[in-house]
């Protein structure tokens, strides 16, 4: 029982070929018997789960169930679900109990998808492998001595494995689409503001973006048409209305795409990815689209650019847990200043507190215009370069990531070398435009590849439409 699409599970379910209930036991007893080993859950909603999928059985018999009925995902540890644990994967809010539903969360409970449980991340999305979050590395299902990419790689890993249909991730600057790449799945984040963001907890919030990790892009399509658009709660969601995507006749379109040299000519990119993109550029060729070279004069500042940026926005988001109001509080203190310190320095992880430190130092009174305002003026630059390449092409293609998924260990050393795995993807994030990773194949040692298209913003229609072509005639 391994569906690609939803698509497939509804068309089951209508003709009593199977039922919900069959649906959630049958993840359940991968999860039972795989999470040990991959660490892709922090917890499992299980009995939950089972009740609804009884009462979901009931509602399909009475021909009143859901769009989403037999639709069972799970949601990265950073989205609040009322009654339910939400950690971050930190230990600064273990055991905290959320008093919200996040938007995107109960819009799709509306619709009856099952939330099957809360998955593993890296703390307050900060990280590109999974080996930033307090309660253990997630592993990579292709192989267990890799990362599965980060920083929703308990999301990616639930997919791939399929102890779920679906996963509801975030992307800052690729926290979906890297995973999504070195996990072999499909991952989506939409234009910035597409989906509400209430009841995402905030890292860097003029970048964060609830993304979707499926197995095909027509599940990604349906998601965002049933989660996205305007929120009362969230003054920054859009107000353009979301099409109904997946009722949309698929158009046979040329079109016209730019790819960028300087991607392949970057340091330390692998030799099989180099060659993936080039043979998807010659077949694109061959199937009458255009895709012409354009200069990217940026690539080496996109990743200051960004950093600077979230690690600003994330000091201001993260400064609310100071062990007063909610969260570990220290207990070994003498007055107020020594609570906040030590509860802040023994409840974040090293790698928030180095985001911390290093965005208080740019948002500093002597340093601001040096860094952070200087940090604004590019992404502008960046973000104009980018929508004029886009208003002349219909997508920019280019690989997800430079490498594939690497080993456990090898990086958490090194925070620069951790950043370079976002390089391809930041892009996209600093822009806010819609970016997918999909699918491309797998290396000669078995580890999957991704492909990453990105289009202008609030064309998610054309990218899913031009998507659904290249996973159907690429890489089978
Ligand atoms: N790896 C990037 C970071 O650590 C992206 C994270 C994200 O998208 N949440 O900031």
């Amino acid at each position: 029982m391994n569906y690609k699409s939803y698509q497939e599970i509804r068309a089951d379910l209508e003709s009593r070929r199977i039922t919900v209930s069959q649906i959630v036991s049958h993840h359940l007893s991968i999860i039972n018997d795989q999470n040990d080993r991959l660490n892709a859950f922090l917890e499992v909603f299980e009995q939950e789960s089972l009740k609804q999928a009884l009462l979901i059985d009931d509602k399909l018999r009475q021909g009143n169930a859901g769009r989403l009925a037999g639709l069972v995902l799970g949601i990265k540890d950073l989205f609040c679900f009322k009654d339910h644990v939400v950690t971050c994967s930190s230990k600064i809010l273990e055991g905290f109990v959320s008093q919200i539903t996040a938007t995107a969360v109960q819009r799709l409970i509306d619709e009856d998808a099952i939330i099957i449980g809360r998955q593993n991340c890296d703390e307050f999305a900060m990280g590109s492998s999974n080996e930033n979050s307090a309660f253990g590395v997630v592993k990579n299902g292709a192989n267990s001595k890799k990362v599965p990419g980060g920083s929703s790689g308990g999301s990616a890993v639930a997919v791939q494995t399929n102890m779920c249909q679906i996963s509801l991730g975030s992307d800052t600057g690729g926290s979906v689409r890297q995973p999504a790449a070195f996990c072999g799945i499909v991952g989506f984040k939409p234009t910035y503001s597409r989906i509400s963001r209430y009841g995402l907890t905030a890292y860097s919030s003029s970048f964060d973006c609830v993304g979707i990790l499926s197995k095909s892009v027509s599940d990604a399509e349906l998601i965002l048409e049933i989660i996205g658009g305007l929120d009362q709660n969230d003054s920054t969601s859009s107000t353009l209305e979301i099409p109904h995507f997946s009722l949309l006749p698929r158009e046979q379109k040329k079109y016209k795409l730019a790819y960028f040299p300087e991607i392949i000519q970057s340091e330390g990119i692998d030799s099989s990815i180099v060659q993936m993109l080039n043979s998807t550029i010659d077949q694109l060729k061959d199937e009458g689209h255009t895709i012409e070279e354009v200069s990217f004069p940026y690539l080496e500042y996109l990743l200051p650019t960004y950093y600077i940026l979230t690690s600003a926005e994330a000091s201001a988001n993260l400064s609310r847990f100071d062990g007063v109001r909610y969260g570990y509080r220290d207990q070994n203190i003498s007055d107020l200043e020594s609570m906040y310190k030590k509860s802040r320095t023994n409840g974040f992880g090293s790698e928030v507190l180095r985001r911390i430190m290093l965005g208080t130092f740019v948002l500093s009174s002597s340093y601001h215009d040096a860094f952070y305002t200087k940090a604004q003026k590019v992404r502008r630059r960046i973000k104009d370069y980018t929508e004029d390449v886009l208003s002349r092409y219909d997508f920019i293609v280019s690989p997800t990531t430079a490498t594939v998924a690497f080993n456990i260990d090898t990086k958490t050393k090194d925070p620069i070398q951790m950043y370079l795995s976002d390089l391809f993807t930041v892009q996209a994030s600093v822009a806010g435009i819609p970016a997918i990773s999909i699918p491309a194949g797998l290396d000669a040692n078995g580890m999957p590849m991704g492909l990453q298209i990105m289009s202008g913003k609030f064309e998610e229609q054309k990218l899913f439409n031009f998507c659904k072509e290249i996973e159907q005639n690429h890489f089978v």
